[in-house]
């Protein structure tokens, strides 16, 4: 099997689409058969969880040696649970449960996985190379990659995330953390100037490295590595729901997920391309809700107002995991593909043909959710069911809520409540006095849920990082580092 940039005919093996993150020419490192992948599907549902990842990921980086070591490596003794990523009843929805990785964050998942790719692929390339992970983050990418590669010989890793975009906590998780190889600086801008910052230090500074000893990757969700592991939850989820009664082998599901840069819910595609009986995917927004309008109208367009709202990892205009959906869907055409994106860079959007959206509304739904709606939703959830989510989590669940399918319906919880405390603690109506760790205290006196032992270690953590740049400085930032 081979990957294939969504723009053009450029062809890679899973091996190095791994190592580049990138395509050479902007585009993303796609999968052009996964349409036709030959799965076995239902052995696969009687597996645990981490003989599903080995099973998954062997399937969609086929090149890859030793799977089952590096899987064990990646998951082995990191998550609170033995299962990674438990599945838990919430009312008349189920609520999955991915935060119960080292960083509290949904993103460990994938970020655990990671490193032990890159990792295998320098050594089954033999390429003498110290690799450099370029990171932009909404605030919860940056941490768990931060976790994942330090340390990790052969690798180093810069992270850039918005100045005053993320929350106290998230940047006192990024400010402090340690390891030899790492590297935390805050970009004057939004998660967006960080993001198109990253790629176009990608595509500059790639020419520039040629010839030495350092090349570039990527940790967001545009490197393929980081993809392919998050559609094994959905598996997991599934298999759960058989087990708990609720659905019989071979009925139909929806999934309700928290949307920012469009990665989580196409793995949720990919899991329904590997024949997952998936029956919508509902692609939740806050109020920046690109997607909505794109997923109902067709017409994508990233000139509006940008809102800082209190679920800040899906504060995002330019969704980049779009793209490897449109080149699905318009039958791998990616010189279509490569227009609309020039598209959306020149004039600021693009709209797709008839028989495009029909294709991708077959599949996924959308629906957005306001600043007081995700507060009365944290709220809500939590007098009816007891159960306290997160502001991401929150707005998939007010959007699933009022949805009131009959399908069953898997809502996909991104992050602990304790990684925004003071947002929760005001949903609650409690007083948001205080630090950061006043706050944690505070909200696990009212609820009594526990709060995750890496937050609370963080407390007297020396900060290592605060630097602040401009938008346009993050080329000399990286070259400096790699000095
Ligand atoms: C990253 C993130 C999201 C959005 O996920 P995408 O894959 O970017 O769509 C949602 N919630 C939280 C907490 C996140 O960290």
């Amino acid at each position: 099997m081979d990957y294939q940039s969504t723009r053009s005919t450029i062809k890679t093996d899973s091996v190095n689409a791994v190592l580049q993150g990138i395509a050479p020419d902007g585009g993303l490192f796609a999968d052009p058969s996964i349409e036709s992948i030959c799965f076995d599907w239902k052995k696969c549902l009687k597996l645990k969880t981490q003989d599903m990842a080995v099973m998954i990921l062997k399937a969609l980086l086929p090149d890859f040696e030793n799977m089952e070591d590096l899987v064990k490596k990646a998951y082995t003794g990191k998550f609170e649970t033995e299962d990674l990523t438990p599945l838990v009843k919430c009312g008349d929805l189920h609520i999955l449960e991915l935060f119960r990785g080292p960083t509290s964050a949904f993103k460990d998942v994938a970020l655990s996985m990671l490193p032990q790719l890159v990792t295998a692929a320098l050594s089954q390339t033999g390429a003498e190379k110290e690799v450099t992970i370029l990171t932009a983050t909404s605030g919860d990418t940056g941490k768990a990659a931060l976790e994942g590669f330090k340390n990790v010989p052969g690798t180093r890793i810069i992270v850039f995330y918005p100045d005053n975009g993320v929350s106290e906590m998230q940047h006192l998780q990024m400010a402090t953390q340690e390891g030899d190889n790492v590297c935390v600086c805050a970009v004057k801008g939004n998660f967006d100037d960080c993001q198109s910052g990253v790629k176009n230090a990608f595509s500059t500074l790639k020419d520039k490295l040629e010839g030495s000893r350092f090349t570039l990757s990527s940790a967001n969700s545009i490197n393929i590595g980081r993809l392919a592991p998050q559609v094994v939850y959905y598996f997991a989820a599934y298999r759960d729901l058989i087990k708990d009664g609720t659905i019989k082998e071979g009925e139909p599901v929806d999934f309700c997920v928290p949307t920012g840069n469009f990665g989580d819910i196409l793995a949720g595609y990919y899991a329904k391309l590997m024949g997952l009986p998936v029956s919508k995917l509902i692609c939740a927004s806050n109020a920046n809700n690109v997607l909505t309008d794109f997923l109902t109208t067709g017409v994508y367009n990233k000139v509006r107002p940008f809102y800082r709202t209190e679920s800040p990892s899906m504060d995002i205009l330019v969704s980049s995991n779009l793209e490897r959906l449109l080149f699905l869907a318009c039958g791998k055409d990616t010189e279509k593909v490569a227009g609309w994106m020039k598209d959306l860079n020149t004039v600021g959007k693009f709209k797709v043909d008839e028989k495009t959206f029909s294709y991708i509304t077959s599949s996924f739904e959308a629906a957005w959710c306001s600043q007081e709606e995700t507060e009365k939703a944290i709220l809500d959830c939590w007098n009816k069911n007891g159960y306290l989510c997160d502001t991401h989590t929150a707005v998939a669940y007010h959007v699933a809520d009022r949805r009131k399918s009959s399908t069953p319906t898997v809502v996909l919880s991104t992050a602990s409540p304790y990684k925004f405390p003071q947002a929760v603690l005001k949903a609650l109506g409690q007083s948001e006095e205080g630090n950061c760790f006043d706050l944690l205290r505070r909200l696990n006196g009212y609820t009594g849920v526990p709060v995750p032992q890496n937050l609370k270690n963080l407390e007297g953590k020396k900060v290592r990082f605060n630097k602040s740049i401009e938008k346009n400085e993050i080329n000399d930032f990286v070259l400096s580092t790699l000095k």
